[in-house]
Order: structure tokens, then C-alpha cells, then sequence
């Protein structure tokens, strides 16, 4: 209240010395900026000083979206403003809401806020401001989304002058009744949340982020189906694939990690090279690409030269507290390289496999050089990993990968700083995402889809199942929401999910698992159906970069109507599509409001799917299929029939 009284002070002594004028100026400055204003701009945020309720560790009447949020102060953690209370967030999935605010259609409200980060990784981070806006009985009515605003780094040794300010402002729309502010983080870094105010005003202050979220430009009547060439969903396979270096030998002991944990490191990763060989057979009948996520000593053919990785780190983190069977918090984590070749050692080296991966077209990314544990990495650890990974896949001709999957699901953890450096590596897709804690969620299991990183919205982060040969599915178990895993009737029960929500998923284990006849029998079972329901029509099989690909193409895919008179039945659709994306978008199927038997696209003929410019004597259309190259744009125009 201290600051309050002081505020108040100050206000009085501006109208005695600028008078009546510069008041309303002085006023009309402080409401425009969201500051505290006698009468015209009071609090109207609910609890803002975040008094304790009835659930333990939150204040009343506040939310989250999971566990990571919760009343730190007296002593813990940090305090802006005095009160001895402020508000810990952690997750990336993670967010923090206020209690419910009472707003009017057309006025404009306001929030202002402190952050603070103490990352463990000494990386600022980001938060972004989200208003989600309700009607009278509660209904949503959209949302309106700040852009992402820096969060001050803390360090013992060098405390910043001040805490960031957190701001946003939107107008309330048609029929809003209330408001709910949400603070979403753009990494797992902890951020701390101190003096937040709701106050009417904000709208004058001139700042990017108080720009309304832009709207989707496709008119009604044209919609975009989400997978090329009709396909209703899309499926990848793919797997893990590392040698003994990776986490065979630094095995950790979570057997929901992994299952083969207690088995010796050596002979797993015989099975890891044994796994080329046979999953290749899996998909030679069908044509099918798959993924597979390599670790960089799959590119060596050896290391007579000792030569090192990654200036020979030693991953202070790697204990056995943090789950290491055996402690590597002192030993170099390259020390078991048997410095030998490919002839004595082929557990260890595994390049003479690329080639036949290639010889398939096979898709290689990257499951990181030292199969790191994500979240406990450094950006700098990361950093010198990407850049490793890189170096010894050039060698073997195979382009920089753009798509990763975490050793052991470890995202959780991730700093904002690790996340650039995937961003700045070219990463565009990521998955084995952590599944098993809400707060640091970043894959849609319930949509099927792949989901923007919050804050890093050029990676996408795709849903995964992982196959796990042998496994029964009990009778009358649901579709699993995680990827906790499940046998071949599981997997196919992803598949006809995937499809049913018009969606994607990964299908995935390690090479070593589909070795043994069983595994192998297991695994045709899902490939056979994946691939018959491909030969329908149904689904779109692809490396999951190329899925990612696609999705993320889409968002950059625009549809303008440029004339479209309803007076005449027999006019023309007009409409132009626009590619701004990076990717060709080749089989991009368009579903008109009407049944066509002709149409042109720009002044040429079409080329379609099926290289029919024009639809068969007497054939309608309701669907159109078309190939739009990276950056370009085309008129299309349809007739009735
Ligand atoms: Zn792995």
C-alpha cells in the first residue's frame, strides 16, 4: 500500500503544479500506459496481491495449467513488490491465469506485470500475454495474444537494475462479459510474476503488440484440406537409432525410457546395426520412407586417430541422482571410444549403414551427437552438439538434419537460450517430446497435430507413439493420450485415430526393436495396414520432416476471394491461393462450396493431380488438387455445374 499512498502523493503535487491541463495530459499519459489512476484507472484484477485461497500454493481465486505454478516469497524465491508474495512459473505448457474480470464490449483493458527468470541454464526467456475473452455464460470468445516480451535474467553475481515489465492491451469484443489473462513462458526456464495489474486504458500507448492477432483470410466457401493429394491423415515412421556410444553405454534406468536398459550395452548395440538391415526389409515392399534419428557415432567408420567431439565434454549433470545407472559426472563422455574401427568394434561405428539408408532414401536426422539429455544441456553444450552432429554427417553426404528427436524424451528442462540454438541449427521439427509431465507438454496427443513451440514457432513439436513389439493391449483400454506406448493393435488403433481426426503421428522405437521374428511380425502387422490404407486413398506416409514440412507450409498458405458475386448462379468462383511459404506445396486439395465440371487456374491450363486440365466428359468435382511451388501465387476460377 506503501507505493500506492506514494502514487497518490505524486498525483496531487502534479495538480498543484501543472494545473487542470497538464493534469488531463499527465492522467491521459498514466491510463495510456496502464498505470495506476484515482477514479479513472483503479484495479480491476481480482486478488492482485495474490492472497493465499484454498488450494495450497496458489493464490485465491488464480489458475494454472499445471503443477509449476505457485506462491513463492517469505523467504523463497523473489519479491517486487514488497508484499512478501509473488508467483513461480515453470513449463513451457505451462501457464498462469488470473482470476475472472468483469469487462464491457468496446473498452479497452490493459495488464501490467513484472518478470523475473533465475534460469539454471543463465538464459533470459520470454513470456507472452494471452486474453481470452468470455461471454455471460461463459462461453470463449476468441483470444487476443501479445508478442513475446523479454524476461530479465537473475544471477547471484549480477542481479539486474529492475525486473522486466510484462505488458498488453486489447479492446474487449461484441458480447464479452469477462476476461482471463493467461502468462504463457517460451521455455522451461523459472520465471517469477510480481506486481500484475488489470486497469482500464493501455490503448494509447504506441506498441507493437497492441495490434489485434491477425485473422485467417480464407473466405467460408473455400476450405483447405490438411494433407496433399486428399490424403485424410498422415503417418511417419520412424526410430531411434544409436550406436553403443549413445544411451547404451551412459544407460539411464527409467524402464519407461526404456525397456532394454538392464541389457548389455554392447550386444544392444550389435542390435541397433542388426535393426538397418531388417527394418529396411520392412519397407522395401512397400516403398515406404521412414525416419531415422542417428547419433554421430553412427557416421564413424572408425577412430584409430582418437580424434575428439565436442572439445571430449564431461556432462556434470550426468549423476545418478539425476537417473544414470552409473555416475558420468566425472569421466569424459567419450571415454569408452574403443578408438578402433568398424571391423573390431561394429557396435561402436556405424557408417558403413548410411549408405544403404541412402540407397533407400531413407531420411536421417538427428537423435543429437552425444544423445545428450536436453534439458539438463547448456545452450553451449547443445550449441557444440549440433555443430558436431553436422560435421560428421557432412562426411557421409547427409544434409544437416532438420528434425530431432530428444534422447530419452528430454525436453523437459529446455532454457529459451537451448531453444534458439536448435532454431539457429535449421531444427524445424522435434518429437519424443516429454509426455509424462502437463507442464512442459509441447505435442498435441489429443489433436494428433503437430503444435508451434511456444515462442520458437518455426519448430513444430509432432505427437509420437512408441511401438513396443510384444506388448498386449488390454481388452477395453483406451487409445493411449501419451506416448507411453503399446503393442501392434495400439498402433493401429493410432493409425485409425490419426485418420479419424484428420491428424498425424509417429509411429517409433529403436532399430534394436525389430530384430527378433516376433518384433519383426509385430512391426509388418502395422506397416501392411498403414500402407493398405495409404493405397486407398487414406493416408499419407512420410518422413516426419516432410509431414512438419507440410503442416507449417499450410500456415502460410493464403486463399483471397477477388470476386465472388452470388446475384449470378452460373459466375464463376473466383479466388487466388498464395504460397508464402519456403516449401512447394505439391498435391495442395482444395474443397469448393459447389460441384464444378470446369475450372482454369491463371491463364494456362491445369495441371492437376491426375494431369487433367480439364475434369472427364461428365465428371463433377467437388475438389480440386493442385501444385503450388514456394512463393507463388494463383488465381483459380470454377464454374457450376
Ligand atoms: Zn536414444
Amino acid at each position: 500500500m506503501g507505493k500506492r499512498r506514494t502514487t497518490v502523493t505524486i498525483i496531487l503535487l502534479a495538480i498543484l503544479l501543472l494545473g487542470t491541463t497538464g493534469l488531463a495530459l499527465f492522467t491521459q499519459r498514466r491510463v495510456a500506459d496502464c498505470a495506476y489512476v484515482p477514479l479513472l484507472a483503479g484495479e480491476l484484477l481480482p486478488n492482485a496481491g495474490l492472497a493465499p485461497g484454498d488450494s495450497p500454493g496458489m493464490p485465491q481465486g488464480w489458475g494454472r495449467g499445471a503443477n509449476g505454478v505457485e506462491l513463492q516469497g517469505a523467504g523463497k524465491g523473489f519479491d517486487y513488490d514488497g508484499d512478501s508474495r509473488a508467483l513461480q512459473l515453470i513449463g513451457i505448457g505451462n501457464y498462469v491465469q488470473t482470476p475472472p474480470i468483469g469487462v464491457r464490449p468496446g473498452a479497452s483493458y490493459c495488464f501490467a506485470g513484472r518478470a523475473l527468470t533465475d534460469s539454471d541454464k543463465h538464459s533470459t526467456t520470454r513470456l507472452r500475454v494471452v486474453f481470452a475473452w468470455r461471454d455471460a455464460q461463459g462461453q470463449p470468445l476468441g483470444e487476443d495474444r501479445s508478442d513475446w516480451q523479454p524476461v530479465v535474467l537473475w544471477q547471484p553475481s549480477a542481479p539486474p537494475a529492475d525486473w522486466s515489465r510484462i505488458r498488453a492491451a486489447f479492446m474487449a469484443p461484441d458480447g464479452a462479459a469477462t476476461l482471463l489473462i493467461r502468462l504463457q513462458p517460451a521455455s522451461d526456464d523459472r520465471v517469477y510474476l510480481d506486481a500484475m495489474h488489470v486497469r482500464r486504458g493501455g490503448d494509447g500507448a504506441n506498441e507493437t503488440h497492441l495490434a489485434p492477432s491477425p485473422r485467417p483470410s480464407v473466405p467460408p466457401s473455400v476450405a483447405i484440406q490438411p494433407w496433399p493429394n486428399g490424403y485424410r491423415a498422415a503417418l511417419s515412421f520412424s526410430f531411434d537409432w544409436e550406436t553403443t556410444m549413445g544411451g547404451l553405454i551412459h544407460s539411464r534406468s527409467l524402464a519407461s525410457d526404456d525397456p532394454n536398459n538392464a541389457d548389455d550395452p554392447r550386444a544392444r548395440g550389435l542390435r541397433m546395426r542388426e535393426g538397418i538391415t531388417t527394418t529396411l526389409e520392412l519397407f522395401q515392399p512397400y516403398d515406404i520412407r521412414a525416419t531415422y534419428y542417428a547419433t554421430g557415432y553412427n557416421f564413424l567408420g572408425g577412430n584409430p586417430e582418437k580424434q575428439t567431439f565436442m572439445d571430449d565434454p564431461t556432462f556434470a549433470w550426468a549423476n545418478k541422482d539425476n537417473g544414470w545407472k552409473s555416475d558420468w559426472s566425472q569421466r569424459p563422455w567419450f571415454s569408452t571410444d574403443p578408438h578402433s574401427s568398424i571391423q573390431s568394434d561394429p557396435d561402436y561405428y556405424f557408417a558403413d549403414l548410411t549408405g544403404l539408408l541412402q540407397r533407400d532414401r531413407q531420411d536421417i536426422q538427428s537423435h543429437t551427437f552425444s544423445h545428450l539429455y536436453g534439458g539438463y544441456a547448456s545452450p553451449q553444450e547443445w550449441r557444440a552438439d549440433l555443430q558436431s552432429w553436422r560435421a560428421v554427417a557432412a562426411e557421409r553426404v547427409v544434409p544437416m538434419a532438420r528434425s530431432l528427436a530428444f534422447p530419452w524424451s528430454s525436453s523437459a528442462g529446455m532454457s529459451d537460450d537451448s531453444w534458439r540454438e536448435l532454431e539457429a541449427a535449421g531444427i524445424t521439427s522435434v518429437t519424443r517430446t516429454n509426455w509424462s509431465q502437463p507442464a512442459y507438454r509441447l505435442a498435441d496427443r489429443s489433436g494428433w497435430r503437430c503444435l508451434p513451440v511456444p515462442g520458437h514457432e518455426t519448430i513444430l513439436a509432432c505427437p509420437d507413439f512408441y511401438l513396443i513389439a510384444g506388448r498386449i493391449t488390454p481388452p477395453g483400454a483406451k487409445v493411449a493420450q501419451m506416448h507411453a506406448g503399446g503393442g501392434p493393435d495400439e498402433a493401429i488403433r493410432q493409425i485409425d485415430q490419426a485418420i479419424a481426426q484428420r491428424g498425424m503421428i509417429d509411429i517409433w522405437a529403436h532399430t534394436e526393436e525389430a530384430t527378433a521374428p516376433a518384433q519383426i511380425a509385430d512391426w509388418q502387422a502395422v506397416v501392411g495396414y498403414a500402407a493398405r490404407q495409404r493405397d486407398t486413398g487414406t493416408l499419407w506416409i512420410a518422413p516426419l520432416a516432410e509431414i512438419a514440412d507440410w503442416q507449417q507450409a499450410l500456415r502460410e498458405l493464403t486463399v483471397q476471394s477477388s470476386e465472388f458475386k452470388v446475384e449470378d448462379a452460373q459466375a464463376p468462383l473466383k479466388f487466388t491461393v498464395t504460397n508464402g511459404s519456403a516449401h512447394d506445396l505439391n498435391g495442395l486439395t482444395l474443397d469448393l462450396p459447389f460441384e464444378t465440371a470446369r475450372y482454369t487456374l491463371g491463364s494456362k491450363e491445369l495441371k492437376t493431380q491426375n494431369s487433367k486440365p480439364w475434369p472427364e466428359p461428365g465428371r463433377r468435382l467437388k475438389t480440386l488438387v493442385i501444385d503450388m511451388r514456394a512463393g507463388t501465387t494463383l488465381e483459380v476460377q470454377a464454374w457450376p455445374a
